[in-house]
Parts: C-alpha cells; sequence; structure tokens
C-alpha cells in the first residue's frame, strides 16, 4: 500500500511533514515492513501557499493490515499537524495495491504536473473520486494535492533522483537555537564533497545544512551516495537528534525546468529553461537586485533578475552585455524570470574608444580639445577620430548556477552533471 501526506506544518509554529514520514517509517513496521526508501517529494517551488520548500511524503508498506495502517496514519497526521495555521491544509491518500495499475499512468502525469504547473484542488478531488482512492482532507483539503503527487512519484518507476539524510532534534529543543559544530561539517563537507553537496557554501563562507527556521531538522545531508550521505552524518557533532531518516527524492534534478521557445508562452509560477539573446547592460537598483532584458527569435523582450540572495552569482550577471546568447533557467513571477542558471552560449564582442595611436612613434595621442580630434605632442601628427579596440571579456562561455545558499531543492547543482571545463558548479 502506498501513503502519502501533505501539508502538515506551519511558518510559525513548526513541525515538518517529513518528521510525521520518519515517525510513520518507524512507527509502521509493526504492521509489516515498509518495502522502498521513502520518497521526499518537492513539488513547484514557486506555489504562494507553501509552508518552505514544497514537500511531500510517501511510503510503501506490504501489509495484511491495511485497516489499521490507515488509522494509525490518521491519528498521527490529526496529533501533529498545524491546524491552527488558517495555511495548514492536511491530505492524506492511501493507494492499495490493487489500485496500483489501473492508477499508475495518471497519478505518474500528476507527479509532473505538480512539480511543474500549479494544479486547481478541483483536480485532485476529482481524481480521488473518479478512480475511488481512500484519502482524507482537512479544511480546504489542499494537501491532497501534494499527497496524490507523492503516490505518482511511488508509481511513476523511473526518474531522476537523489538521497537527502534529515536529522530530527529532540522534541525539547524545538525552537531552541540549534547546537551544531560547524567545524564539523566544514569537515564532513571536506571529506564527502562531491558527492554529498550543499552542506556549505564556500563562497559566501557558510553551512547551509542546518536550517534556521523553527522546524524539527538539525541538518540535511543530501547527495548521490547513501552510504557517503551516512559517512557525512556521522561526521556532524552537535546536539543529540532524535531519530533520522534517508529520503529518496527528486531534489537537485532539475525536474521543474519546462523547455521553452518563446516568451509569449512563458506562464508566472512555472519555471522554464529558454534561450534569449540579452539586449541591454544589467543594472543593479538599491538593495542589490540586479535586472537585465533579453529577447527570444521573435525578438520579444523580458525582464530577467538575479535578486540579491544570489549573491555571487550577481557579479557575473553584471559582466553580460547586449548580445550575448544565453540558455537562462528560473522561474516566472509577476513577469520577470528569476534565475537559478545562467548557461553563456555565445560571447558578443566588446570594444572601447581609445585615443589613436600615433603613426611615427607608437604612442597614444591626447585630446586636442572638444571636438578637435587628437594630436600627438611630440611628432605632432593629428587624428580626427578615436580608435576602436575590441576589449577581452572576463567572463567564459559554459553554464554557471547561483550559490548553494540561494539554491533551490529542485534545481541541480552543476556539480551533479558531467564535469569537464565547460561547467564552473558554485561552492
Ligand atoms: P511541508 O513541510 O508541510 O510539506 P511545504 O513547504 O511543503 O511544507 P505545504 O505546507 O505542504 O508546504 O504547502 C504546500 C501546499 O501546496 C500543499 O497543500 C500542496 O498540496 C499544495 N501544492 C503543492 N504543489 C502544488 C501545485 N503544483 N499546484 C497547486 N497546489 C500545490
Amino acid at each position: 500500500m502506498i501513503i502519502a501526506f501533505d501539508d502538515t506544518d506551519s511558518r510559525n509554529t513548526g513541525m515538518c511533514t517529513t518528521y510525521l514520514g520518519a515517525l510513520l517509517f518507524e512507527e509502521l513496521q509493526q504492521y509489516g515492513p515498509i518495502t522502498d526508501d521513502p520518497l521526499l517529494i518537492r513539488l513547484n517551488p514557486t506555489i504562494p501557499y507553501k509552508t518552505r520548500g514544497n514537500a511531500a511524503v510517501a511510503l510503501q508498506i506490504e501489509t495484511s493490515k491495511p485497516e489499521e495502517v490507515i488509522s494509525h496514519v490518521i491519528g498521527r497526521v490529526e496529533n501533529f499537524a498545524q491546524f491552527q495555521d488558517e495555511n495548514t491544509n492536511p491530505g492524506v491518500v492511501f493507494i492499495r495495491p490493487e489500485q496500483f495499475e489501473s492508477c499508475r499512468t495518471e497519478l505518474a502525469n500528476f507527479f509532473l504536473e505538480t512539480v511543474q504547473q500549479v494544479i486547481p484542488i478541483d483536480r485532485a478531488k476529482e481524481i480521488i473520486a473518479r478512480n475511488k482512492i481512500e484519502a482524507r482532507g482537512y479544511k480546504n483539503g489542499r494537501g491532497l494535492i501534494g499527497a496524490l503527487a507523492a503516490c505518482g512519484a511511488v508509481l511513476a518507476g523511473q526518474w531522476d533522483y537523489t538521497y537527502e539524510l534529515l536529522a530530527y532534534r529532540q522534541p525539547d529543543n524545538w525552537g531552541t537555537l540549534r547546537r551544531v559544530n560547524e567545524k564539523s561539517i566544514w569537515e564532513a563537507d571536506n571529506v564527502t564533497y562531491p558527492e554529498t553537496w550543499d552542506n556549505v557554501d564556500v563562497a559566501n563562507n557558510m553551512v547551509v545544512c542546518v536550517p534556521h527556521s523553527v522546524d524539527p531538522v538539525l541538518y540535511g545531508i543530501r547527495g548521490k551516495n547513501k552510504d557517503t550521505i551516512r559517512k557525512a552524518a556521522n561526521m556532524i557533532l552537535g546536539e543529540a537528534i532524535e531519530r533520522s531518516l534517508l529520503y529518496r527524492t527528486n531534489q537537485g534534478t532539475d525536474m521543474h525546468l519546462i523547455p521553452a521557445s518563446f516568451i509569449e508562452d512563458l506562464q508566472d509560477l512555472h519555471s522554464y529553461t529558454i534561450e534569449l539573446k540579452v539586449t541591454t547592460v544589467p543594472h543593479t537598483i538599491e538593495g542589490g537586485h540586479t535586472f537585465f532584458k533579453a529577447a527570444d527569435k521573435k525578438d520579444k523582450n523580458i525582464d530577467c533578475a538575479a535578486f540579491e540572495p544570489t549573491k555571487n552569482f550577481r557579479e557575473l550577471v553584471r559582466k553580460l552585455i547586449p548580445g550575448d546568447l544565453v540558455i537562462l533557467s528560473g522561474s516566472m513571477k509577476d513577469g520577470t524570470l528569476n534565475l537559478e542558471k545562467l548557461e553563456i552560449k555565445r560571447l558578443e564582442p566588446k570594444f572601447e574608444l581609445v585615443n589613436p595611436t600615433c603613426p611615427s612613434c607608437g604612442k597614444r595621442m591626447k585630446s586636442a580639445g572638444k571636438n578637435q580630434g587628437y594630436r600627438c605632442r611630440n611628432c605632432k601628427t593629428t587624428a580626427s577620430e578615436p580608435e576602436i579596440i575590441e576589449i577581452p571579456r572576463d567572463i567564459e562561455i559554459g553554464i554557471y548556477e547561483v550559490p548553494p545558499c540561494a539554491r533551490r531543492h529542485l534545481s541541480m547543482p552543476l556539480i551533479r552533471k558531467e564535469q569537464n571545463s565547460y561547467i564552473h558548479p558554485s561552492r
């Protein structure tokens, strides 16, 4: 049986759907074996009503006591969900083995759509009713969307994945300052990077695997190899943890990015990869946000932004000039493409006007006065026009990304792509 749930936590009072997943992963084993990796699914990262990372969780159990499993799960959701938060609308979905085949294609598609698009709640409710799926939605039932998508992730079979080990704090410590030895995290990263990633942000000198919110997570270690992840986690020193769980996840896969060709096809609250030509010199406004315009093959322009939290990524963006050919990845919000990755395909040559060189002595001439051309002081030669010289660009062709401190859960770190000189992973 597949068990999936979503939308149990609150930005103000804490909890985390993944914590409930870890608890149930242990408790449900009394009813039979958990038959696959627990799944942590990240959904459309632009959804406004998400608490933090728009996550849903799915577990798979082989059991002869499905009714007991269902009532246990419902009891736990009702105990733990932060119902008092108006933004918390839990959803729980159960799919019995005999329903797997009839639901597989529809729910696998629903999973991808929920990662990339905006789904109305009625759509989830209609799928649940038509397929006679057992489900419980609380309040407006919005959590059913994520829970149903997480079931789809189980049934979808093949998709790119990574892992994350989440370690949870002792309940007495929830809401207090986290006590983690930062040096041990840098050491763990040093030993296990690049098989684990996003533990630290080297360029910005900060630890990024320890959250600052009120949730029960102490730290999360991401990577592709389970043993290396566990090795890193074992090296981290700090307050005692209550439990931990290693999730399989669609984090770090770029699953949210929709390939697009034309700006007219881009919609708010969706994320895209699109090839464009830079059309304005990037400018930075107060607060540090950097903007430029870029056009598609129909010469339609769009505003592109690298916001302040993307830190050193903005320095790269500021080096773009009109004419550069780029492939941009990011989310559409208020008609602006918020960048998370930037591939430079072709660099426009950059020219500068300089005083002409003297044909006799080879030195640069001086201005002879406003609108009076140029003159060599030594040789008295003159020239009316400045010289145009090509100056080297201080960026290279290649793929660049925002630093780990600004990375979206779903964004694929470049370190996951094949290593070659064309790629510039940010550390
Ligand atoms: P939690 O840790 O509790 O999962 P979160 O940051 O993941 O917190 P939620 O509290 O789950 O956020 O809120 C996200 C809500 O948005 C859920 O109700 C989920 O079902 C819904 N949702 C997720 N993806 C989509 C989508 N593509 N379209 C519409 N609703 C969505």
